[in-house]
């Protein structure tokens, strides 16, 4: 699809996730070393469904249950980082790319600073954009409610999509 070059796109997405004991914490693509994980159909990965959600809404895609629904065996324990790279690709298709990226995870533990370079690194490879170009924020929920409780993991995700360049 050819789309106009002033034709810029915003998209915002959210995700949460259970916390529970007996699964792995995969967030933004790669394995956080924790004592609890994301409950979920596939790796629970809520950065990057958020992320996913915010393309999609960009891209005037629907969301990630549409494209990818929980009921499926398809997508039972799939890594997520796949549904980024088939949304990436519904993108593209539509005549978007990515500009930016802007995330933020919201926490109590562990800390995340140490492996947000990593995300990055992965994010900016299937986005397919400088790692300049994808932010990504953690921070706690201050004690308050099941985040801060250490019940749950929330992610939110902002992109701006503008029209892909002529191959
Ligand atoms: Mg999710």
């Amino acid at each position: 699809m050819k789309n106009s070059p002033n034709d810029l796109r915003i998209g915002f997405g959210y995700d949460i996730h259970r916390l529970v004991e007996d699964r792995p914490l995969c967030l933004g693509g790669m394995m956080i070393p924790h004592t609890k994980g994301c409950q979920g159909h596939s790796d629970a990965d809520v950065l990057i469904h958020a992320i996913c959600d915010a393309l999609l809404g960009a891209a005037g895609l629907r969301d990630i249950g549409f494209h990818f629904p929980d009921t499926s065996p398809e997508y039972k324990g799939i890594d997520s980082t796949i549904l980024l790279r088939n949304v990436m690709q519904l993108v593209y298709d539509n005549g978007f790319q990515p500009v930016n990226l802007d995330t933020t995870i919201v926490l109590e533990r562990p800390k995340l600073s140490s492996h947000i370079p990593v995300m990055k690194k992965i994010l900016a490879g299937i986005l397919k954009t400088d790692e300049a170009a994808i932010s990504i924020k953690a921070k706690t929920n201050e004690g308050l409610g099941p985040v801060g409780n250490e019940e749950a993991v929330a992610a939110y995700a902002i992109v701006l999509l503008h029209p892909s360049s002529p191959l």
